[in-house]
């Protein structure tokens, strides 16, 4: 696909907010992409080179880009960054001094989707001397042959600065467009038909009380609906199997629905791990769950995901991250004390404190995600232990349709316990409050963060929040935020970034600010978490800066707590956090995973009602 059948795509979606047209466009743009492409494009449409789950960046600065775009339009680097300083967005400054150029020159050869990919991510495998000048080449011979529009996406895409955004909803449903496009058909035709009656017509035994014609439509409409839902569920189900919007547009065109839905867990390829809601407290989690329901410590560490078979093992994150290599020691749990041909089990690792039966807390043990050196050491220093409280696959098969009660017996089978190495998740089935809020007691003793609440009855459902856990912790729900900005300190801390622009994602995945947050970092110096860490790694992800503020590309991921949540027309997201403190760093969680504008409301309201 030429580059600039993209580049429309772009335009077209920055002019509107709407969900159904953004879909509308994203289809349009699916139904010409060749299945060999499709990986490229459907991560190229947000913006990115890499999954957001890979540790791999482009990782090039404003810098750099300001050399590249000099050299491709003949402009002096002091006056594209004067432009640049003037407006903030560099993008908009190369499309505009490349149509300066290109008055003079016709631009020399067509941009394909494949050229601008492999020139960017090339960006990211150089390194070493010479790089920068390598790095300036690849980025000016793209700027070179790039139109003006071109040249605006390649800067925002090499920035990791795109700022169209799209759903996951929306491709997925621009996939069912695009590949079952007889069910767009069918939705046009209702667009004729009467509104109010169709508001009418809610549960289908309305449909007898009709005429014969709009009976005939309502019923052929009704099970389109029926049928179209189920494409979308077969949808969900092979993304959350495949993780990849490629492969489910390839199934969906090769295979057909069948295809979808036939889709299977598979060792080596990480799965979207379930999601949990919140409950008030016990009484609201037996309401939503449903009795007797399994209680279980909510260990406070980080989630991994283990998938085995025979002598192979690997670790992931929820993230999707390969952490193997960073815990030999649990590798070896896992070979000593598992006994299976293959399996994905689901757990949580937290650290403890060798002189006494305490757990610890997650921030003390974080830093083992990231270490990758004297990793012998860190085990010494930072033991984990291994809480296992789910089974996805078992023995060649998928388990995930099989009740939690009998995901918990295979577990039972295949683990052999051993204290501080690799355990069971602490479990107690009950249906009797005062018995489930001992059990709730004795888990925040212990040093975890609250209980869960499972359903005895449900299956595993990847990648989705629904009710069939739920988690009881005593403290007002934190949110995991964002790290998209910063501010230098003042006086002594003016080497050190001190106060930090948080995010949270709206539902296009559109990152929205919701305050600043500075208090907390000082006191957990003890624990490695310092302004100056912050600072080393912030310091290579700026985009822009105004005075002491900075813009900085959203990688990181925090945990904070506040006192309330007020409306505010000061951030994007509409709302502010009162008094935010920061709690721990979340290197488990991606910029996907953090909290969305949609919780943050339903706190809000919340809140508002327990006030009332
Ligand atoms: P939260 O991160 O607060 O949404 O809580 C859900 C997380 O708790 C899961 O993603 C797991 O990482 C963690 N967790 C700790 N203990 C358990 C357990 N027994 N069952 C399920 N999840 C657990």
């Amino acid at each position: 696909m030429d580059y600039f059948t993209l580049v429309e795509i772009y335009e077209r979606l920055t002019k509107t907010s709407k969900r159904l047209e953004k879909t509308a466009i994203v289809a349009e743009l699916f139904t010409e992409t060749k299945i060999e492409e499709a990986d490229k494009i459907t991560l190229m449409l947000n913006g990115r080179i890499f999954p957001e789950w890979s540790e791999e960046k482009i990782g090039v600065a404003a810098r750099l880009i300001i050399k590249a775009i000099a050299v491709a339009s003949g402009i002096s680097a002091e006056k594209i960054e004067m432009e640049w300083k003037k407006t903030g967005d560099l993008g908009s400054v190369a499309e505009k001094v490349i149509t300066k150029k290109k008055q003079a020159t016709l631009f020399s050869h067509k941009l394909t989707v494949t050229k601008v990919f492999s020139n960017l991510q090339k960006l990211a495998t150089i390194s070493g001397e010479g790089a920068v000048d390598q790095k300036v080449q690849l980025l000016a011979e793209l700027l070179t042959s790039a139109s003006p529009l071109e040249a605006k996406y390649i800067v925002r895409t090499a920035l990791e600065e795109m700022r169209v955004g799209v759903g996951e909803g929306s491709i997925r449903d621009a996939i069912a467009w695009s590949c079952f496009p007889r069910f767009v058909q069918l939705f046009d035709d209702a667009k004729d038909i009467d509104e109010t009656k169709c508001k009418k017509i809610e549960a289908i035994e309305e449909i007898d009380k009709l005429d014969k014609k709009d009976k005939l439509f309502f019923v052929s409409e009704l099970q389109a609906r029926e049928a179209y839902n189920k494409l979308i569920t077969a949808l969900d189900h092979a993304y959350n199997m495949t993780n990849e919007f490629s492969q489910v547009i390839a199934i969906a065109r090769a295979k057909r629905y069948k295809g979808l839905t036939t889709l299977d867990i598979e060792p080596f390829r990480p799965v979207q791990v379930m999601l949990y809601q919140k409950a008030k407290d016990i009484k609201d989690a037996f309401a939503i769950v449903g009795k007797p329901a399994a209680f279980e410590y909510k260990y406070d560490g980080f989630r991994i995901e283990c998938h085995i078979v025979g002598d192979k093992i690997k670790l992931y994150t929820r993230n999707f991250v390969d952490v193997t290599k960073q815990f030999p020691d649990v590798v070896d749990a896992v070979r000593k004390h598992v006994r299976c041909e293959s399996c994905i089990f689901d757990s949580e690792v937290v650290g403890f404190n060798t002189n006494t039966t305490q757990y610890v807390p997650f921030q003390q043990i974080s830093q083992r995600i990231r270490r990758k050196y004297d990793i012998a050491e860190a085990i010494k220093k930072l033991p984990v232990e291994v809480n296992v409280f789910d089974v996805l696959y078992y023995n060649g098969k998928s388990v995930i349709d099989t009740p939690f009660h009998e995901r918990r017996a295979i577990l039972s089978k295949i683990i052999h316990p051993k204290d501080r190495v690799i355990l069971l998740s602490r479990i107690m089935v009950t249906d009797k409050i005062e018995d489930a809020n001992k059990f709730y007691n004795e888990a925040l003793d212990k040093g975890n963060e609250g209980v869960m609440v499972k359903n005895l009855e449900a299956v595993y459902k990847p990648g989705s929040r629904v009710g069939f856990g739920v988690k009881v912790k005593p403290v007002m729900e934190s949110l995991d935020v964002a790290i998209v900005g910063a501010e230098w300190g003042e006086g002594k801390r003016a080497k050190w970034m001190t106060s930090f622009a948080v995010a949270v994602r709206d539902d296009d995945g559109k990152l929205m600010t919701i305050g600043k947050v500075g208090t907390g970092i000082k006191e957990l110096e003890g624990e490695g978490v310092t302004f100056k860490y912050f600072t080393d790694v912030l310091k290579d992800d700026i985009i822009e800066g105004k005075g002491v503020e900075v813009k900085v590309h959203p990688r990181m991921v925090i945990e904070v707590h506040y006192e309330e949540i007020q409306k505010s027309p000061t951030y994007t997201s509409g709302y502010a956090l009162r008094f935010p403190r920061f709690i721990r760093l979340r290197e488990d969680k991606g910029i996907k995973n953090c909290s969305t504008l949609s919780q943050v409301e339903e706190l809000y309201k919340e809140q508002r009602g327990r006030k009332i």
